[in-house]
């Protein structure tokens, strides 16, 4: 492995910054209990515990065994329990993704994640070209599922194990846009809306649903042009150079002063936007250091920007108002929940649906097993953690499973149309927004 001398002194200084936080961890063993991975598995080393110990000897091990490191560091599905039950408060997510960029400064990325990530998904209208060229091919390999009320088709090769997938919208939410009027201003917030790659391009009528709202609680919505993805599948893969081009081309789009909130419908989005994106400024190198933290701290999830801002509450509990509803169940996001501690406002939206009420199941909290591109690469394991979550939701007795999420819509329903189950997935805006719309 030939690496250039820049890139060694970059090397070194990420595997310095690693030694010390590495070292906070008293190897309590805290974070067996929470890890949905170790749950299924039962493997010491798919724990947090486990892994910080292999990171301890990183330079020795990775000069020994440079695939074994990566084998092990990527088999994590980055949900965060660990970190957010660890007494000692280890910061386990920044160690982790810090640690898969250094595997991947050594090892290299390959040759289809780079094409894939550095020309592609970081010059977002290229991205969205072939997104819309996919979503006129896809049903090649995509068969429809029938009466199964699921919201996803089956894929015909059984090299991709015949998962169900949602299909890509035929109109993109930024093309819906186009033609979309314009709102008349409102005394009310001055809201940016941040759409992410799955809002947009799987599942349109929620991100539109979302403006819907917002401009109802009197909001001003401001829907910045040529935006792209967030960068978290960049930095999952530790390729730091496709993600730091990604910031920059938001930090630029989006301006914190022309506007009070950034509000964003995916969990995953949320909390890169609010954590992942200001630790990143922490390096000297990039120019955008003040504009990150103050993009953050404007940033919000939908739900919380619905309830904590314009007041948004349950709705009053009247014998009129139970004999109507349907019962909804709700899926705590793992990046929501465990990343930013939000769980009590999509509930709300909940109870503030004039058409649903709350059916919590067991285990919310726990872990859908999509993982990002761990659902890609460990698929059996997945689905394995995916199963349990369908049983709870299967037991809460409710019509439909809520979430605020669009990768765990899109794990729950590949999960939901696996095992033939006939209860809807929705985002939980959509349930606040049905009947009020
Ligand atoms: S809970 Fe925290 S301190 Fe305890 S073993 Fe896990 S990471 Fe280490
Ligand atoms: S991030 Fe999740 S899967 Fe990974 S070690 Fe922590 S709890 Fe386990």
């Amino acid at each position: 492995m030939k690496i250039k001398r820049s890139g060694f002194k970059n090397l070194i200084r990420m595997m310095k910054s690693l030694e010390e936080r590495v070292q906070q961890c008293n190897r309590c063993g805290m974070c067996q209990s929470v890890c949905p991975l170790y749950a299924a598995t039962g493997h010491e080393k798919d724990v947090a515990r486990g892994k910080l110990q292999m990171l301890d000897g990183l330079m020795r091990e990775m000069f020994q065994n440079p695939g074994g490191v990566s084998a092990r560091i990527n088999h994590c599905l980055l949900c965060g329990s660990c970190e957010a039950g660890c007494p000692r408060q280890v910061s386990v997510m920044e160690i982790f993704l810090t640690a898969r960029a250094i595997i991947t400064a050594y090892q290299g990325l390959s040759k289809v994640k780079k094409f894939f990530f550095r020309r592609i998904m970081a010059h977002p209208d290229l991205f969205d070209r072939l997104m819309e060229w996919g979503a006129g091919v896809q049903y090649l390999f995509m068969k429809p599922l029938g009466k199964t009320p699921a919201s996803c088709s089956q894929l015909v090769s059984p090299i991709l194990s015949n998962r169900n997938l949602v299909a890509i919208a035929k109109v993109p939410f930024h093309q819906k846009l186009l033609h979309a009027g314009k709102s008349s201003p409102s005394n009310g917030p001055k809201v940016a809306f941040f759409v992410g790659c799955l809002l947009d391009k799987l599942f349109p009528e929620t991100a539109q649903t979302i403006i819907k709202i917002l401009g109802h609680h009197g909001a001003n919505v401001i829907i910045p042009k040529n935006q792209g993805c967030c960068g978290i599948p960049m930095m999952a893969a530790g390729d730091r150079e496709s993600f730091n081009q990604l910031v920059d081309h938001h930090i630029r789009l989006l301006n914190a002063e022309e506007f009070d909130y950034l509000v964003t419908g995916c969990a995953t989005c949320t909390a890169t936007i609010k954590k992942i994106w200001p630790s990143m400024a922490e390096a000297k190198s990039f120019p955008g250091k003040e504009s990150l933290i103050g993009l953050a701290e404007k940033t919000m999830d939908i739900s919380e920007f619905l309830v904590n801002v314009m007041g948004v509450s349950p709705r009053p509990n009247s014998r009129n108002n139970q004999i109507s509803k349907s019962e909804a169940t709700y899926h705590d996001p793992c990046h929501l929940r465990k990343t930013l501690k939000i769980y009590k406002e999509p509930r709300i939206l909940i109870q503030a649906s004039s058409k649903y009420q709350l059916k919590e199941m067991s285990e919310a909290e726990t872990c859908c097993g999509m993982g990002g591109s761990f659902n890609l690469r460990h698929y059996k394991t997945s689905t394995e953690i995916g199963l349990k979550k369908i049983d709870h939701i299967k037991a809460s007795g409710a019509t439909v499973v809520a979430t605020a999420c669009p990768a765990c819509m899109v794990q729950i329903s590949d999960m939901m149309a696996k095992t033939k189950t006939a209860i809807n997935v929705r985002h939980v805006v959509e349930i606040y927004s049905d009947g009020l719309l």
